[in-house]
């Protein structure tokens, strides 16, 4: 008999399971790859699905091809009924059909929390959304979605607001509960992130401007948030600690192409 097949351990010892809906990116940077390390250094156990598949390099996003609605939804639905999740996390959708599938299955699965990074360009300036995309996250997910994570520009195309402060109501109308907006592509010494709540809550964090440009640093925030979620820290305790993890991540950035520089966000061996 293989002793492999029968986990030894109670459920009670296991790591907190996170599901990752978002799309490939061969170079490493962004989308799921910085998903599953940053879920596996936070202690969590990252299963994922991928919504499209791209081309692209550390410079900017060449092809996208999403991938067929059918296929994701019946990869959601294995994950769905195997694990006990606590978290989902979704990046780039690819496909409204994809979107309509994850608020589906949110809405039978209602203790799953979702957290929601808006992905609708590259950093490289290539557009990653249309139209019916973005009204779809409005309209079918926000009201769904614990915690979203837009950055200033997401958040400003979301809302059709310039104001940050309007924008993020406008968006917690929707029915989104928590909604951490980060400021690193404005100006200043020091990014500024904030953290609005449906009750009124708010919080906000500055970091010190690291020089250089990078790819996936929201990912990487997006995702550590969703994991700490799921180890069940409360909500401004997981975005500060999120927050921190992505800035020592970025602090230690890897340059390995010619383009955007990429988080670390694997502890490094020890000698
Ligand atoms: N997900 C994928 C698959 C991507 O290709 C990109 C950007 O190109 C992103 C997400 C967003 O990356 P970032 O975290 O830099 O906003």
């Amino acid at each position: 008999m293989c002793s492999y097949a029968t986990p030894s351990r109670s459920n009670a010892a296991q790591p907190p399971v996170v599901l990752a809906i978002g799309g490939h990116d061969p170079s490493g940077g962004a989308g799921i790859q910085a998903d599953i390390e940053t879920i596996a250094a936070l202690g969590g156990h990252a299963v994922t699905v991928v919504t499209a598949l791209t081309v692209q390099d550390t410079q900017d996003v060449r092809q996208l091809r999403a991938v067929d609605a059918g296929f994701v939804r019946a990869q959601l639905e294995a994950l769905f009924d195997d694990f006990p999740l606590r978290t989902a996390k979704l990046g780039l959708a690819g496909s409204v059909e994809a979107v309509q599938e994850v608020a589906r299955l949110l809405k039978l699965h209602s203790g799953v929390r979702l957290v929601l990074d808006p992905v609708l360009a590259a950093g490289g300036g290539r557009e990653l959304s249309n139209a019916e995309l973005r009204d779809a996250l409005l309209d079918l997910l926000l009201p769904r979605t614990f915690l979203a994570t837009p950055n200033s520009r997401e958040l400003q195309r979301l809302s059709g607001e310039s104001d940050m402060d309007a924008g993020a109501a406008r968006l917690l109308r929707r029915g989104c509960r928590h909604l951490l907006v980060s400021g690193g592509h404005l100006e200043g010494e020091a990014v500024v992130n904030r953290l609005y709540s449906a009750d009124g809550g708010y919080a906000e964090w500055r970091w010190d401007r690291l020089e250089g440009e990078y790819h996936g640093s929201g990912c990487t925030l997006a995702a550590a948030c969703a994991v700490l979620l799921a180890r069940d820290l409360p909500v401004k305790m997981a975005v500060r600690l999120a927050q921190a993890y992505t800035q020592d991540a970025l602090a230690r950035a890897i340059r390995p192409g010619r383009g955007q520089a990429i988080p670390r966000r694997v502890a490094p061996m020890p000698s």
